[in-house]
Protein backbone atom coordinates (compact mmCIF):
# COMPACT_ATOMS: atom_id res chain seq x y z
CA UNK A 1 0.00 0.00 0.00
CA UNK A 2 2.86 2.27 0.34
CA UNK A 3 3.78 2.55 -3.17
CA UNK A 4 0.83 3.75 -4.27
CA UNK A 5 1.12 6.42 -1.58
CA UNK A 6 4.35 7.41 -2.42
CA UNK A 7 3.97 7.39 -5.94
CA UNK A 8 1.05 9.47 -5.52
CA UNK A 9 2.68 11.85 -3.01
CA UNK A 10 5.71 12.34 -5.60
CA UNK A 11 3.08 13.07 -8.47
CA UNK A 12 1.34 15.66 -7.08
CA UNK A 13 4.45 17.54 -6.58
CA UNK A 14 4.30 17.68 -10.24
CA UNK A 15 2.61 21.53 -11.31
CA UNK A 16 0.46 20.16 -14.06
CA UNK A 17 -2.95 22.87 -14.48
CA UNK A 18 -3.73 22.96 -17.77
CA UNK A 19 -4.90 26.11 -19.29
CA UNK A 20 -7.43 26.80 -21.98
CA UNK A 21 -5.83 29.85 -23.32
CA UNK A 22 -2.31 28.97 -24.21
CA UNK A 23 -3.43 26.90 -27.65
CA UNK A 24 -0.70 24.47 -27.03
CA UNK A 25 -0.85 20.82 -26.31
CA UNK A 26 0.09 19.89 -23.56
CA UNK A 27 -1.74 23.67 -22.71
CA UNK A 28 1.10 23.85 -20.07
CA UNK A 29 4.77 23.11 -19.74
CA UNK A 30 4.61 21.15 -16.06
CA UNK A 31 2.57 18.28 -17.79
CA UNK A 32 5.53 18.05 -20.21
CA UNK A 33 7.68 17.65 -17.57
CA UNK A 34 5.65 15.42 -15.43
CA UNK A 35 5.58 13.26 -18.86
CA UNK A 36 9.10 12.82 -19.35
CA UNK A 37 9.29 11.89 -15.68
CA UNK A 38 6.64 9.32 -16.10
CA UNK A 39 8.32 7.78 -18.90
CA UNK A 40 11.53 7.50 -17.16
CA UNK A 41 9.36 5.87 -14.51
CA UNK A 42 7.86 3.67 -16.44
CA UNK A 43 11.22 2.21 -17.96
CA UNK A 44 12.89 1.77 -14.49
CA UNK A 45 9.74 -0.66 -14.15
CA UNK A 46 10.32 -2.72 -16.71
CA UNK A 47 7.52 -1.40 -19.26
CA UNK A 48 8.77 -1.46 -22.93
CA UNK A 49 7.96 0.86 -25.99
CA UNK A 50 7.97 4.12 -23.63
CA UNK A 51 7.34 7.11 -25.63
CA UNK A 52 6.13 10.63 -25.39
CA UNK A 53 4.75 12.19 -28.11
CA UNK A 54 5.21 15.75 -29.65
CA UNK A 55 1.91 16.10 -28.08
CA UNK A 56 3.11 15.30 -24.48
CA UNK A 57 1.15 11.82 -24.94
CA UNK A 58 2.63 9.29 -22.60
CA UNK A 59 2.30 5.27 -24.10
CA UNK A 60 4.29 2.13 -22.98
CA UNK A 61 3.55 -1.61 -23.22
CA UNK A 62 3.52 -4.49 -20.62
CA UNK A 63 4.11 -7.43 -22.68
CA UNK A 64 2.15 -10.55 -22.80
CA UNK A 65 3.95 -13.32 -20.82
CA UNK A 66 1.55 -16.29 -22.40
CA UNK A 67 1.67 -17.24 -25.35
CA UNK A 68 -2.45 -17.97 -25.21
CA UNK A 69 -4.79 -15.75 -27.77
CA UNK A 70 -5.73 -12.69 -26.17
CA UNK A 71 -7.46 -8.71 -26.63
CA UNK A 72 -5.48 -6.22 -25.55
CA UNK A 73 -6.59 -4.13 -22.88
CA UNK A 74 -5.64 -0.52 -22.25
CA UNK A 75 -5.54 1.85 -18.84
CA UNK A 76 -5.79 5.31 -19.52
CA UNK A 77 -5.61 8.63 -16.96
CA UNK A 78 -4.87 12.11 -16.90
CA UNK A 79 -1.88 14.11 -16.23
CA UNK A 80 -3.25 17.71 -15.75
CA UNK A 81 -5.27 19.42 -13.12
CA UNK A 82 -8.19 21.25 -13.37
CA UNK A 83 -8.01 25.34 -13.97
CA UNK A 84 -10.33 25.36 -11.49
CA UNK A 85 -8.01 26.05 -8.69
CA UNK A 86 -4.22 26.13 -7.93
CA UNK A 87 -2.49 22.67 -8.03
CA UNK A 88 1.00 24.92 -7.54
CA UNK A 89 2.99 24.00 -4.31
CA UNK A 90 0.61 21.36 -2.96
CA UNK A 91 1.40 20.01 0.29
CA UNK A 92 -0.50 16.96 0.96
CA UNK A 93 -0.61 15.14 4.61
CA UNK A 94 -1.89 11.54 5.14
CA UNK A 95 -3.98 11.47 8.13
CA UNK A 96 -3.39 7.87 9.51
CA UNK A 97 -6.00 5.64 10.92
CA UNK A 98 -9.05 8.54 10.41
CA UNK A 99 -11.21 8.76 13.78
CA UNK A 100 -14.41 10.12 12.19
CA UNK A 101 -13.55 13.97 13.82
CA UNK A 102 -13.32 17.08 11.76
CA UNK A 103 -9.68 17.42 9.93
CA UNK A 104 -7.99 20.74 10.69
CA UNK A 105 -6.32 21.45 6.83
CA UNK A 106 -4.98 24.48 7.71
CA UNK A 107 -4.39 26.20 11.15
CA UNK A 108 -3.66 29.79 10.34
CA UNK A 109 -6.55 29.85 7.83
CA UNK A 110 -8.89 27.78 9.61
CA UNK A 111 -10.01 25.60 7.28
CA UNK A 112 -12.03 22.38 7.97
CA UNK A 113 -12.66 19.18 6.17
CA UNK A 114 -15.89 18.59 7.86
CA UNK A 115 -18.07 15.05 8.08
CA UNK A 116 -20.74 17.93 8.95
CA UNK A 117 -20.15 19.12 5.55
CA UNK A 118 -18.87 16.15 3.88
CA UNK A 119 -20.42 12.82 5.53
CA UNK A 120 -18.83 10.01 3.38
CA UNK A 121 -15.93 10.95 5.29
CA UNK A 122 -17.34 8.67 7.67
CA UNK A 123 -17.19 5.64 5.40
CA UNK A 124 -13.61 5.83 5.82
CA UNK A 125 -12.99 5.51 9.64
CA UNK A 126 -9.83 3.67 10.54
CA UNK A 127 -8.48 3.99 6.92
CA UNK A 128 -5.53 6.44 5.56
CA UNK A 129 -7.23 9.58 4.03
CA UNK A 130 -4.59 11.97 1.59
CA UNK A 131 -5.54 15.50 2.57
CA UNK A 132 -4.71 19.28 1.23
CA UNK A 133 -3.23 21.84 3.29
CA UNK A 134 -6.19 24.24 2.57
CA UNK A 135 -4.94 26.35 0.06
CA UNK A 136 -4.63 24.13 -3.09
CA UNK A 137 -6.49 21.31 -4.62
CA UNK A 138 -4.99 17.72 -4.29
CA UNK A 139 -4.68 16.67 -7.39
CA UNK A 140 -6.02 12.78 -6.77
CA UNK A 141 -8.41 13.84 -10.05
CA UNK A 142 -6.42 12.04 -11.79
CA UNK A 143 -2.87 11.46 -10.34
CA UNK A 144 -4.27 8.66 -8.25
CA UNK A 145 -5.37 7.00 -11.36
CA UNK A 146 -2.05 7.60 -12.61
CA UNK A 147 -0.71 6.13 -9.42
CA UNK A 148 -2.47 2.83 -9.36
CA UNK A 149 -1.77 1.88 -13.21
CA UNK A 150 1.99 2.37 -12.42
CA UNK A 151 1.49 0.38 -8.99
CA UNK A 152 -0.70 -2.36 -10.43
CA UNK A 153 2.03 -2.42 -13.61
CA UNK A 154 5.06 -2.81 -11.51
CA UNK A 155 3.20 -5.61 -9.33
CA UNK A 156 2.84 -7.51 -13.08
CA UNK A 157 6.29 -6.78 -13.96
CA UNK A 158 7.54 -8.33 -10.68
CA UNK A 159 5.18 -11.31 -10.10
CA UNK A 160 5.53 -13.20 -13.43
CA UNK A 161 3.60 -15.58 -12.33
CA UNK A 162 0.21 -13.71 -12.57
CA UNK A 163 -0.30 -14.84 -16.15
CA UNK A 164 -1.74 -11.63 -18.70
CA UNK A 165 -1.89 -10.65 -21.97
CA UNK A 166 -0.19 -7.58 -23.72
CA UNK A 167 -1.36 -3.95 -22.30
CA UNK A 168 -0.94 -0.77 -23.11
CA UNK A 169 -1.30 2.28 -21.00
CA UNK A 170 -1.38 6.03 -21.92
CA UNK A 171 -1.81 9.28 -20.01
CA UNK A 172 -3.10 12.42 -21.47
CA UNK A 173 -2.33 15.51 -21.13
CA UNK A 174 -5.37 18.42 -20.91
CA UNK A 175 -8.43 16.28 -20.53
CA UNK A 176 -9.40 19.08 -17.67
CA UNK A 177 -10.15 21.45 -20.72
CA UNK A 178 -11.50 18.91 -22.60
CA UNK A 179 -8.99 18.53 -25.07
CA UNK A 180 -7.81 15.10 -23.72
CA UNK A 181 -8.64 12.95 -26.60
CA UNK A 182 -8.08 15.51 -29.12
CA UNK A 183 -4.52 14.11 -30.29
CA UNK A 184 -5.25 10.47 -28.54
CA UNK A 185 -3.36 8.28 -31.27
CA UNK A 186 -5.86 5.14 -31.18
CA UNK A 187 -4.12 3.10 -33.79
CA UNK A 188 -0.99 3.70 -32.49
CA UNK A 189 -2.40 2.76 -29.03
CA UNK A 190 -3.60 -0.60 -30.56
CA UNK A 191 -5.96 -1.83 -27.31
CA UNK A 192 -8.77 -3.62 -28.11
CA UNK A 193 -10.55 -1.74 -25.60
CA UNK A 194 -9.45 0.38 -22.52
CA UNK A 195 -11.03 2.31 -19.06
CA UNK A 196 -10.47 5.52 -18.14
CA UNK A 197 -8.98 5.57 -14.26
CA UNK A 198 -10.56 9.11 -13.74
CA UNK A 199 -13.59 8.17 -11.23
CA UNK A 200 -14.61 8.69 -7.50
CA UNK A 201 -15.70 6.86 -4.77
CA UNK A 202 -14.30 3.53 -4.21
CA UNK A 203 -16.63 1.02 -6.40
CA UNK A 204 -17.89 3.96 -9.66
CA UNK A 205 -18.06 2.05 -12.62
CA UNK A 206 -19.45 4.49 -14.88
CA UNK A 207 -20.36 3.52 -18.99
CA UNK A 208 -22.95 6.07 -19.78
CA UNK A 209 -22.75 10.16 -19.93
CA UNK A 210 -24.36 12.72 -21.34
CA UNK A 211 -25.02 13.60 -25.05
CA UNK A 212 -23.91 17.23 -25.21
CA UNK A 213 -23.61 20.28 -27.55
CA UNK A 214 -23.67 23.74 -26.98
CA UNK A 215 -25.64 26.50 -28.97
CA UNK A 216 -25.61 30.42 -29.59
CA UNK A 217 -28.20 32.28 -30.39
CA UNK A 218 -27.91 36.18 -31.76
CA UNK A 219 -30.70 38.55 -31.01
CA UNK A 220 -30.41 41.45 -33.76
CA UNK A 221 -32.27 44.98 -32.32
CA UNK A 222 -33.15 48.20 -33.82
CA UNK A 223 -31.54 50.72 -31.56
CA UNK A 224 -33.42 54.50 -31.72
CA UNK A 225 -33.14 57.38 -29.71
CA UNK A 226 -35.88 56.67 -26.58
CA UNK A 227 -37.71 59.30 -27.01
CA UNK A 228 -38.02 59.13 -30.96
CA UNK A 229 -38.48 54.96 -30.07
CA UNK A 230 -42.12 54.86 -30.69
CA UNK A 231 -42.85 51.47 -32.51
CA UNK A 232 -39.34 52.07 -33.87
CA UNK A 233 -37.18 50.39 -31.37
CA UNK A 234 -36.56 47.04 -31.05
CA UNK A 235 -34.51 45.79 -28.03
CA UNK A 236 -32.69 42.63 -28.59
CA UNK A 237 -32.12 42.17 -24.62
CA UNK A 238 -35.83 42.00 -24.09
CA UNK A 239 -36.41 39.92 -26.82
CA UNK A 240 -33.78 37.76 -25.49
CA UNK A 241 -35.12 37.60 -22.04
CA UNK A 242 -38.66 36.21 -24.12
CA UNK A 243 -36.90 33.29 -25.59
CA UNK A 244 -35.51 32.47 -22.35
CA UNK A 245 -38.72 32.29 -20.81
CA UNK A 246 -40.39 30.27 -23.33
CA UNK A 247 -37.77 27.34 -22.71
CA UNK A 248 -38.88 24.73 -19.86
CA UNK A 249 -38.40 26.65 -16.75
CA UNK A 250 -37.53 23.43 -14.47
CA UNK A 251 -35.37 21.77 -17.25
CA UNK A 252 -32.07 23.49 -15.82
CA UNK A 253 -29.14 21.64 -14.10
CA UNK A 254 -30.27 23.21 -10.55
CA UNK A 255 -33.85 21.35 -11.15
CA UNK A 256 -32.49 18.19 -12.78
CA UNK A 257 -30.74 14.95 -11.67
CA UNK A 258 -30.10 11.07 -12.38
CA UNK A 259 -30.85 10.25 -15.94
CA UNK A 260 -32.69 13.80 -16.35
CA UNK A 261 -31.35 16.52 -19.41
CA UNK A 262 -31.31 19.95 -19.67
CA UNK A 263 -31.01 23.46 -20.94
CA UNK A 264 -28.27 25.38 -19.53
CA UNK A 265 -27.94 29.04 -19.98
CA UNK A 266 -24.31 29.84 -19.41
CA UNK A 267 -23.83 33.79 -20.98
CA UNK A 268 -26.51 36.51 -21.31
CA UNK A 269 -24.02 39.57 -23.64
CA UNK A 270 -25.91 42.34 -24.79
CA UNK A 271 -27.19 45.84 -25.43
CA UNK A 272 -30.19 46.95 -27.29
CA UNK A 273 -28.55 46.38 -30.94
CA UNK A 274 -27.78 43.10 -30.26
CA UNK A 275 -27.77 40.31 -27.83
CA UNK A 276 -26.20 36.85 -27.47
CA UNK A 277 -27.32 34.04 -25.73
CA UNK A 278 -25.16 30.90 -24.90
CA UNK A 279 -26.87 27.71 -24.00
CA UNK A 280 -25.20 23.99 -23.17
CA UNK A 281 -28.13 21.18 -23.86
CA UNK A 282 -27.62 17.70 -22.42
CA UNK A 283 -29.63 14.81 -22.09
CA UNK A 284 -28.81 10.75 -21.90
CA UNK A 285 -31.12 9.79 -24.63
CA UNK A 286 -30.30 10.51 -28.13
CA UNK A 287 -33.66 11.08 -29.27
CA UNK A 288 -34.36 13.35 -25.98
CA UNK A 289 -31.25 15.32 -27.00
CA UNK A 290 -32.01 15.91 -31.01
CA UNK A 291 -35.61 16.97 -29.90
CA UNK A 292 -33.82 19.67 -27.47
CA UNK A 293 -31.84 20.64 -30.49
CA UNK A 294 -35.13 20.51 -32.56
CA UNK A 295 -36.87 22.79 -29.97
CA UNK A 296 -34.28 25.70 -29.89
CA UNK A 297 -34.83 25.31 -33.43
CA UNK A 298 -38.16 26.05 -33.00
CA UNK A 299 -38.02 28.74 -30.76
CA UNK A 300 -35.65 30.91 -32.63
CA UNK A 301 -38.55 30.66 -35.52
CA UNK A 302 -41.45 31.65 -33.34
CA UNK A 303 -39.07 34.43 -32.76
CA UNK A 304 -39.03 35.26 -35.87
CA UNK A 305 -42.01 34.67 -36.95
CA UNK A 306 -42.96 37.06 -33.77
CA UNK A 307 -40.22 39.89 -34.71
CA UNK A 308 -39.50 39.79 -38.28
CA UNK A 309 -37.22 37.80 -40.35
CA UNK A 310 -33.25 38.03 -39.48
CA UNK A 311 -34.04 38.71 -35.91
CA UNK A 312 -32.79 35.75 -34.40
CA UNK A 313 -30.49 32.85 -35.52
CA UNK A 314 -28.87 30.00 -33.93
CA UNK A 315 -25.69 27.96 -34.27
CA UNK A 316 -25.35 24.73 -32.81
CA UNK A 317 -22.28 22.23 -32.29
CA UNK A 318 -22.10 18.38 -31.08
CA UNK A 319 -19.65 18.22 -28.21
CA UNK A 320 -19.65 14.62 -27.51
CA UNK A 321 -21.93 11.38 -26.95
CA UNK A 322 -23.68 9.10 -24.92
CA UNK A 323 -20.64 5.90 -24.92
CA UNK A 324 -23.00 3.60 -24.17
CA UNK A 325 -23.90 3.94 -27.70
CA UNK A 326 -20.63 2.57 -28.23
CA UNK A 327 -19.94 0.24 -25.51
CA UNK A 328 -23.62 -1.87 -25.47
CA UNK A 329 -22.30 -3.84 -28.31
CA UNK A 330 -19.39 -4.86 -26.24
CA UNK A 331 -20.94 -5.35 -22.48
CA UNK A 332 -18.46 -7.61 -21.96
CA UNK A 333 -15.42 -5.12 -20.87
CA UNK A 334 -18.03 -3.72 -18.32
CA UNK A 335 -18.48 -6.99 -16.87
CA UNK A 336 -14.80 -7.75 -17.10
CA UNK A 337 -14.71 -4.52 -14.66
CA UNK A 338 -17.22 -5.99 -12.46
CA UNK A 339 -16.17 -8.78 -11.86
CA UNK A 340 -12.73 -7.86 -11.07
CA UNK A 341 -14.41 -5.39 -8.39
CA UNK A 342 -16.41 -8.43 -6.98
CA UNK A 343 -13.12 -10.70 -6.79
CA UNK A 344 -11.72 -7.77 -4.98
CA UNK A 345 -14.37 -7.03 -2.69
CA UNK A 346 -15.02 -3.65 -3.95
CA UNK A 347 -19.17 -3.00 -4.44
CA UNK A 348 -19.35 -2.50 -7.59
CA UNK A 349 -21.42 1.36 -8.14
CA UNK A 350 -22.81 2.30 -11.60
CA UNK A 351 -23.43 5.39 -12.08
CA UNK A 352 -24.43 7.29 -15.24
CA UNK A 353 -21.66 10.36 -15.89
CA UNK A 354 -23.53 13.64 -15.52
CA UNK A 355 -20.77 15.41 -17.98
CA UNK A 356 -18.18 13.66 -20.83
CA UNK A 357 -15.26 11.90 -20.03
CA UNK A 358 -12.50 11.07 -22.35
CA UNK A 359 -13.85 7.65 -22.44
CA UNK A 360 -17.25 8.99 -24.61
CA UNK A 361 -14.45 10.72 -27.21
CA UNK A 362 -12.20 7.61 -27.00
CA UNK A 363 -15.30 5.09 -27.31
CA UNK A 364 -16.24 7.37 -30.40
CA UNK A 365 -12.97 7.50 -32.23
CA UNK A 366 -13.28 3.01 -31.99
CA UNK A 367 -11.64 2.53 -28.41
CA UNK A 368 -14.75 1.72 -26.31
CA UNK A 369 -13.48 3.06 -22.53
CA UNK A 370 -16.17 3.18 -19.80
CA UNK A 371 -14.43 4.65 -17.01
CA UNK A 372 -13.44 3.11 -13.25
CA UNK A 373 -13.06 4.83 -9.75
CA UNK A 374 -9.60 6.73 -8.56
CA UNK A 375 -10.73 6.55 -4.97
CA UNK A 376 -10.90 10.37 -4.57
CA UNK A 377 -13.34 12.78 -3.50
CA UNK A 378 -14.16 16.43 -4.09
CA UNK A 379 -12.58 16.77 -6.90
CA UNK A 380 -11.09 20.56 -8.47
CA UNK A 381 -10.71 22.14 -4.69
CA UNK A 382 -9.27 22.46 -1.28
CA UNK A 383 -11.43 19.49 0.12
CA UNK A 384 -10.25 17.18 -2.19
CA UNK A 385 -8.71 13.81 -0.38
CA UNK A 386 -8.44 10.29 -1.53
CA UNK A 387 -8.20 7.13 1.21
CA UNK A 388 -5.01 5.55 0.33
CA UNK A 389 -7.30 2.12 0.83
CA UNK A 390 -9.54 3.36 -2.28
CA UNK A 391 -6.60 3.45 -4.14
CA UNK A 392 -4.88 0.09 -3.11
CA UNK A 393 -7.96 -1.40 -3.79
CA UNK A 394 -7.89 0.15 -7.70
CA UNK A 395 -4.25 -0.85 -8.03
CA UNK A 396 -5.91 -4.49 -6.88
CA UNK A 397 -8.79 -3.93 -9.48
CA UNK A 398 -6.40 -3.17 -12.65
CA UNK A 399 -4.51 -6.35 -11.69
CA UNK A 400 -7.23 -8.47 -11.53
CA UNK A 401 -9.04 -6.95 -15.03
CA UNK A 402 -5.16 -7.87 -16.51
CA UNK A 403 -5.34 -11.18 -15.64
CA UNK A 404 -9.49 -12.24 -16.36
CA UNK A 405 -8.58 -10.55 -19.81
CA UNK A 406 -7.30 -13.39 -20.55
CA UNK A 407 -10.57 -15.35 -20.66
CA UNK A 408 -12.12 -12.86 -22.81
CA UNK A 409 -12.62 -14.02 -26.68
CA UNK A 410 -10.19 -12.43 -29.05
CA UNK A 411 -10.87 -9.51 -30.86
ZN1 LIG B 1 -10.23 13.63 -14.03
Amino acid sequence: MEKVLNRFLNYVSFDTQSDSKTGLTPSTPGQATFARKLSEELKAIGLSEVEVDNNGYVMATLPANTTQEHPVVGFIAHMDTSPDFSGKNVHPRVVRSYTGEEITLNETENILLKPSEFPELLNYKGQDLVVTDGTTLLGADDKAGIAEIVTAMEHLSNNPKIKHGKIRICFTPDEEIGQGADCFDVARFGADFAYTMDGGEIGELEFENFNAATATITFNGRNVHPGYAYRKMKNAMRIATSFIAMLPRHETPEHSKDYEGFYHLTAINGDVEKTELNYIIRDFKRDRFEDRKKEMVHLVNKTNAEFGEGTASIEMKDQYYNMREKIEPVMHIVELAQKAMQACDVPCKIVPIRGGTDGSRLSYMGLPTPNIFTGGHNFHGRFEFVPVQSMQKAVEVIVKICENTLNLPNG
